[in-house]
């Protein structure tokens, strides 16, 4: 029997999503049904809705990657879940292919393989997908066991659900993909719900210069807050942008980080990082078939040029994460700055797009 939930739909590419009645499919082998408690609004479901993405996403379509809720319902052959368990949903992790035994990879050979699966919803007759595999932008979603972590249960919705991606991906870019260490230069361009993580992660790791980049003075406060000791506006610095920072860091920062969405900033970034071992990696999603330059002689003097999937974390590590969230080691609590009906989603994509709050997440 399908299950009725209510869901905001994306019909197509450039428009409002319309919160309506779906029946959604039960979960079959290896599915596993939620009943979503938060969802996180990301930046990476702005782009897909505004038609701007290079992910490969089919509409009409349930969007929404960062949740968290309790389990309703398992299918067949789902091992690790059982009814009333809390989880986080997540990139996958089978746990069998190549990136999975890699003894650093994390991303999965299945990532891809649900965008384009068969429809798991209909709504007038229509047939409708879940987005990433998961949509989350639902009171229920039924996914793949893999795309699933449980996680302890004292744990808020609303703050785990941010865990999805957002801080995971922030943390994750600063203490696993680049590996920050104590003592280091760090600068990051673009402070939104990623940026301010990356922040928290290199202050975690012990960088002692922390430098915030963002066009939206309004985010000095936070960025100090969480963390940065210094933040600069690239629209007073104008083009002396680069040379300031490499001022700043005495010839260029051992750590820079894009988390804009933008090739200007990855441009800046890049050229932000010190010769001979700066490390510049790449967070931001930028629009789909825009590329950057690079001077093959920038990498030659060895600033190296990475880039970073959910901050390298594989969803097996998310309970720690958990456990370091309930130790108060960093702060999500003071970067979710609206709590929304799902209702309203798109008054928090406007907000977004309008470079208002910090984070918004829904709840159920
Ligand atoms: P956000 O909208 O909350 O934040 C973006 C920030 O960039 C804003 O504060 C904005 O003022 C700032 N900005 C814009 N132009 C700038 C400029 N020229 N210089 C400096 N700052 C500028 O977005 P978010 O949710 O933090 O996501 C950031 C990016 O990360 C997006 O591109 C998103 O798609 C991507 N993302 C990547 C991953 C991953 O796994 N790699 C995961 C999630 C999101
Ligand atoms: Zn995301």
């Amino acid at each position: 029997m399908p299950i009725r939930t209510t869901a905001a739909i994306a019909f197509e590419p450039g428009k409002p999503m319309v919160v309506e009645e779906v029946d959604l499919d039960p979960p079959g082998e290896g599915e596993v049904l939620v009943q979503t408690g938060a969802a996180g609004l990301c930046h990476t479901d702005l782009d897909v809705l505004d038609g701007s993405s290079p992910i490969p996403i089919t509409f009409p379509v349930v969007l929404g990657h960062e949740g968290a809720g309790v389990v309703l319902e398992v299918g067949a052959g789902v091992r690790n879940l059982k009814p009333g368990d809390h989880v986080i949903a997540f990139g996958p992790e089978c746990g069998l292919c190549g990136s999975c035994r890699h003894p650093t990879g994390n991303f999965c050979d299945s990532t891809f393989s649900g965008v384009v699966v068969d429809p798991t919803m209909t709504s007038g007759g229509r047939a409708i997908r879940a987005g990433y595999a998961i949509g989350t932008f639902a009171k229920h979603f039924v996914t793949d066991q893999i795309r699933l972590v449980g996680v302890r249960k004292d744990a808020p919705f609303d703050e785990i659900s941010y865990l999805s991606c957002g801080a995971t991906t922030g943390i994750g870019a600063a203490v696993v993909s680049a590996n920050v260490h104590s003592g280091a230069s760090v600068i990051i361009f673009g402070l939104g719900g990623i940026g301010l993580n990356i922040i928290q992660g290199a202050r975690m790791a012990g960088a002692t210069t922390i430098i915030g980049v963002d066009i939206n003075p309004a985010k000095a406060a936070i960025a100090r807050r969480l963390g940065a000791t210094a933040f600069v506006n690239p629209l007073v610095a104008g083009d002396g942008l680069v040379g300031l920072l490499n001022e700043m860091t005495h010839g260029g920062a051992d750590f820079t980080f894009e988390a804009a969405g933008r090739i200007s900033t990855m441009q800046q970034a890049l050229a932000a990082a010190r010769i001979g071992w700066g490390v510049c990696t790449i967070v931001g999603v930028a629009p789909a078939g825009e590329t950057i330059d690079v001077l093959p002689f920038d990498l030659i003097m060895g600033r190296k040029l990475q880039g970073t999937t959910l901050g390298g974390f594989r969803g097996s590590q998310l309970p720690e994460l958990v456990d370091w969230l309930m130790e108060g080691r960093f702060d999500l609590k003071s970067l979710i700055t609206d709590h929304l009906p799902l209702e309203k989603i798109n008054e928090g994509y406007d907000k977004m797009r309008r470079g208002e709050g910090l984070r918004s997440v829904l709840t159920f």
